[in-house]
């Protein structure tokens, strides 16, 4: 402000001091100038201290009305207001420099080893930001705040009941849009810059999903999670299931690693075989997201930072040759075995030390180097959910799990904002607890089946919003996201469908009369046709490819069809269901008591009766609650 200052007066002293030799003489038509009796010329100089002021012909009063309009002293006013100019914009850039700075300092107070090593990240996109914040000042545009106060949106649900399955998602997608709009004109420090889909490919895609275990819908929903909803705010929240679908043939028990490997593999109980937490003999056939990935993409590197190393070892099955032999590139878990760091106490007090260090290794890592494909779990608030049950002490667990996500999503944050990256961040639980006290899970109850996915991305689509999503759906999600094609025999098998990105039917249906199949389906995106294939053979689950037969293929609006299967004698079929952007599955048994010519329909509930004991044996294994992550 001094150097401002200082210009302006030096302009308008220039104003009053001219230069007498700067200012042209009086001259007649032929170019002579006027001189006086003694022949010396005369100035029409308005300082007459300097040059007597003589002539009084009408030229000199012309210019002597014009004073102060010389050339020079026009060529000075603007080289003074340019100056001025720059010193502001030195100014502005100075301030915003410093400001960015103080952020920085701020931001590496949850991460002390990065605080010293990069002081100040001066980047492209930190230019970027540098010349639209300073641009922003000049033209005094509308205060950054606008933007920030309208999006509202909470992770409170329109209701709590646990009868049905109620998404909040639409009022989501309102506070998506209101920041998508305002987020173009202005800086935002505490928001990501976003990625449209002209400049995403530009991108490197980088995927992170946490599992906090056993928090209830309606737990999460009235909790204080700040920096969930800061999330949130950014991109989608959503109620979702797990447990499969209830008294048929992929119910799964909402259990912690039944639910790990529903995620992990986009396929339930029936395929995966992982009913409980000893975890005895998991069907890799069914490939899980790090596999399906090392395979695709051997480039990418994949991460697991994990309160519990059985994680890692039993369920991706790291190693291990009939798991593909996949080994992870960054791996921070098994503290739980280090009984002198982390001594083991009746209150799990050492499972939130655990992860508050896989929470710090996380942060670490991602800064420094960014996994592709990266898994968080953390414990702790299971662990106080068994012993408080629904109490303020889970309420209080749950803090705490708010605020490690927030550390987390801190280094996100600064991935996107330093690095051409984009991140999909998934957030999501194993299961609910029970309605009665909460301090149980296992059953089938609405409660212990209702669970939530939260996510920054904007690309959700109307199956994420209007339709019950499940814990299945998160693996064709991050594949979707970071474009590997899943190979078909394996697609074939998934029961998860895209929650983000374009599709074309949910909701199969097959229902087996005599010798016909009638199939019907959920249309969403209504382009393209239907590809019906059928196999009479599960030779998937022995590692073998299924010969599907091309059944039939019809417009995808006609959402029924009715297909006779004499040419295929079986008690057992797979139907998939291939449509433009996704594709669907579902099985259907013949009831024992259905002959193959005349039986009766064959719906989900007759399917369930010939499993029944099966998966009824496997879900009352009931978890020991000695050791704390057995219970989970
Ligand atoms: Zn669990
Ligand atoms: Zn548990």
């Amino acid at each position: 402000m001094m150097c401002t200052t200082y210009c302006f007066i030096l302009s308008v002293s220039t104003k009053l001091s001219v230069d007498p030799t700067s200012v042209p003489l009086c001259h007649n038509s032929d170019g002579k100038p006027h001189v006086n009796d003694n022949g010396d010329s005369l100035y029409s100089n308005v300082n007459s201290t300097i040059v007597p002021l003589q002539c009084d012909c009408e030229q000199k009063k012309s210019r002597y009305n014009r004073k102060n309009v010389s050339l020079t002293t026009n060529y000075r006013e603007c080289l003074c207001v340019l100056l001025s100019i720059i010193v502001f914009c030195t100014i502005a850039v100075v301030v915003t420099l410093w400001l960015m700075r103080s952020a920085n300092k701020k931001e590496c107070k949850l991460c002390t080893k990065y605080t010293m090593s990069q002081p100040l990240y001066i980047t492209t996109t930190s230019i970027e930001l540098l010349i639209t914040s300073t641009s922003t000042v000049i033209s005094t545009s509308t205060s950054i705040s606008t933007s920030t106060t309208t999006s509202t949106s909470t992770l409170t649900s329109s209701t709590t009941s646990t009868s049905t399955f109620t998404t909040t998602s639409t009022s989501t997608s309102t506070a998506t849009s209101t920041s998508k709009s305002t987020s173009t004109s202005t800086y935002q420090p505490d928001n990501v810059p976003w990625t449209t889909e002209a400049n995403s490919e530009k991108l490197t895609k980088k995927v992170l999903f946490i599992v906090a275990d056993g928090i209830p819908a309606d737990v999460i929903e009235n909790a204080t999670v700040i920096n969930m909803k800061q999330i949130q705010r950014i991109g989608a929240y959503t109620r979702a299931y797990v447990g499969g679908g209830k008294k048929t043939y992929t119910e799964t028990a909402t259990i912690s690693s039944p639910g790990y490997m529903s995620l992990l593999t986009g396929t339930w109980g029936n395929k995966h075989n992982v009913y409980n937490n000893y975890v005895k003999n998991p069907n890799y056939h069914y490939k899980n997201i790090f596999r399906l990935v090392k395979e695709l993409e051997p480039d990418k590197k994949i991460g697991i930072f994990s309160t519990w190393t059985t994680n890692r070892l039993k369920l991706v099955g790291e190693g291990l040759s009939e798991a593909g032999n996949i080994t992870f590139d960054y791996i921070f878990d098994g503290y739980e075995l280090d009984l002198i760091t982390y001594p083991h106490d009746k209150k799990s007090r050492y499972i939130y030390n655990i992860d508050q260090r896989v929470t710090d290794e996380t942060t670490e890592c991602i800064r420094a180097h960014a996994p592709d494909l990266s898994w968080v779990y953390l414990q702790y608030t299971d662990d106080i959910g068994h012993y408080f049950g629904d109490s303020q002490q889970f309420s209080q667990s749950i803090t705490y799990l708010d605020d490690q996500i927030g550390r987390i999503w801190k280094a996100v944050d600064y991935r996107m904002k330093y690095h051409k990256e984009d991140w999909l961040v998934i957030i999501t639980t194993d299961h609910g607890r029970d309605p009665r006290t909460g301090q149980s899970h296992s059953g089938q109850s609405v409660r212990e089946r209702t669970t939530w996915i939260l996510t920054n991305s904007q690309e959700t689509n109307d199956y994420f919003r209007d339709y019950q999503c499940g814990i299945v759906d998160i693996l064709p999600t991050i594949t979707r996201f970071m474009n590997i094609t899943i190979p078909i025999e394996s697609e074939r098998e998934l029961d998860g469908i895209p929650l983000i990105g374009k599709v074309s039917l949910i909701e199969p249906n097959v229902s087996l009369h005599g010798n016909q199949l009638t199939i019907t389906w959920t249309v969403l995106h209504n382009t393209g046709n239907v590809t019906i294939w059928l196999s009479t053979s599960n030779l998937f689950k022995k590692g073998i490819i299924d010969n599907y037969k091309l059944i039939d293929i019809v417009s995808i609006d006609k959402k029924i069809v009715i297909i006779d299967i004499k040419k295929y004698p079986s008690d057992f079929y797979k139907i998939a269901l291939e449509g433009q952007y996704n594709t669907v599955n579902k099985w259907v048994y013949r009831p024992r008591h259905q002959n193959k010519t005349s039986g009766k329909i064959s719906t989900s509930s007759s399917v369930y009766n010939t499993t029944k004991k099966t998966l009824l044996g496997r879900i009352l294994q009931k978890e020991p609650l000695t050791s704390s992550k057995n219970s989970t």
